[in-house]
């Protein structure tokens, strides 16, 4: 995609968020290549609040723990994986219940060979990792 129909993009997914009431920015970044090239990035980043935080940990989370009870029926290894799943399920939620941005699409110019591209949904975490789909540049993406 060119750069002119993923801002275009961008814009529609903020309006039609601020059109529900929810409290989403956009936010600046810089691109960078493993040898330091530079570009420059958007991002529509949603504010998270308590509940929506407790949902995202609780659908990720449910999938551990519904593989904790499928594991109560397997002879032996249920010794092992119910704690096990049962661990996970835990720190995925309590994981899931800390994040408190949501970056909802974006997108960057390659630095390496620059062509636009388009950021998938994710938790914001410093640096934000993605990579170019034409040349496969692993490119992190800071606050600058
Ligand atoms: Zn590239």
């Amino acid at each position: 995609m060119e750069e002119k129909e993923l801002q275009a993009k961008i814009e529609s997914t903020i309006k039609l968020l601020k059109d529900k009431g929810r409290d989403i920015h956009t936010y600046h970044l810089t691109t960078f290549s493993h040898d330091s090239q530079k570009a420059r990035a958007s991002i529509a980043m949603l504010s998270l609040s308590q509940s929506d935080r407790f949902i995202t940990a609780f659908k990720k989370s449910s999938l551990f723990f519904a593989l904790a009870i499928g594991s109560v029926f397997l002879p032996v290894l249920h010794f092992v994986l119910v704690p096990t799943f049962l661990i996970v399920t835990v720190i995925v939620f309590m994981k899931g219940m800390k994040q408190t941005s949501w970056v909802v699409t974006g997108y960057t110019q390659c630095p390496q060979c620059k062509k636009w591209v388009e950021i998938s949904p994710q938790y914001y975490t410093e640096p934000l990792r993605t990579s170019c789909s034409q040349c496969g540049e692993r490119l992190l993406l800071k606050k600058q």
